[in-house]
């Protein structure tokens, strides 16, 4: 079974269909890739896995959830994990307490006991801590760990995103444009962190990237789409082989 599930999904702005009947379903372990022009409603897709967005037709499923049934602020718990195009952090706080407050799904204690400051509470919070700063160091953020988010480079700030998606423990992460705004060099460690977020952390990977080469590199399968809809599916090199595909992009 797959880990997630789009079946014939329509989304509708007023008169403008911006997800059209589509239907792809990503595995458990896959780096799976969505390309597509501009306005191709890419990020619209990563909105209705989030549920910011309840298509007017289809059904979406996660790890045997039906997530038109789950509400947005509960689809984190269920282990989906997402970035933004545009970053959304705290800028006026630092990279450790962004993923700090990224670890907040785990505090499964209740008001009461946090007053009390309980020995679960004060577990919970040295594990909280302790997760997070494994992931600083998987992502080499040490030299930024206590630093203001408003003061940093593009570059490292779209690492802390991944980093405090990472810091929910998803099963599935979203990433929508990782590498958009990177230099070669960034670009390259995205590109082994990713592998190794699945290697290392069992995690599966639905990103969306226009970087080709990227896409090329760490997908096994990609998704390509043009006005709502499915162009192709396939391999990286199925897909950038595909008329279909081809047109979509000299044409726009
Ligand atoms: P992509 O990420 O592939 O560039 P989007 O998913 O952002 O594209 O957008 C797909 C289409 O839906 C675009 O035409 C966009 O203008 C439109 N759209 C996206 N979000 C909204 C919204 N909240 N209200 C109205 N139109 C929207
Ligand atoms: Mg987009």
């Amino acid at each position: 079974m797959s880990l997630l599930a789009v079946e014939d999904v329509t989304l509708k702005f007023g008169g403008l269909t911006a997800v059209n009947r589509l239907s792809f379903a990503v595995d458990a372990g896959e780096i799976f890739a969505i390309v597509g022009p501009n306005g191709a409603g890419k990020s619209t897709v990563f909105n209705l896995i989030s549920r910011f967005y309840t298509p007017q037709s289809g059904a979406l499923r996660f790890d045997g959830h039906d997530l038109l049934a789950v509400r947005s602020s509960d689809v984190a718990a269920l282990g989906v994990a997402r970035t933004f195009q545009n970053i959304e952090l705290f800028d006026h706080a630092t990279v450790l307490q962004n993923l700090l407050v990224g670890r907040h799904r785990h505090r499964r204690s209740n008001i009461l006991s946090e007053i009390l400051f309980t020995p679960a509470v004060r577990r919970q919070e040295v594990e909280n801590r302790e997760r997070v700063e494994e992931i600083i160091d998987f992502l080499d953020l040490q030299p930024y760990r206590d630093k203001m988010i408003a003061g940093l480079p593009y570059g490292v700030r779209k690492v802390v995103e991944m980093a405090r998606a990472l810091a929910t423990d998803p099963r599935l992460l979203l990433l929508d444009e990782p590498a958009s705004g990177l230099s070669v060099e960034e670009t390259s460690d995205l590109r082994w962190w990713i592998e190794d977020i699945r290697r290392q952390m069992g995690i599966t990977v639905l990103m969306v990237e226009h970087d080709m080469g990227l896409v090329g590199q760490v997908c096994d399968r990609v998704l390509a789409m043009a006005d709502g809809a499915q162009l192709a599916l396939g391999t990286p090199a199925e897909v950038q082989a595909h008329p279909a595909v081809i047109e979509a992009y000299l044409g726009h």
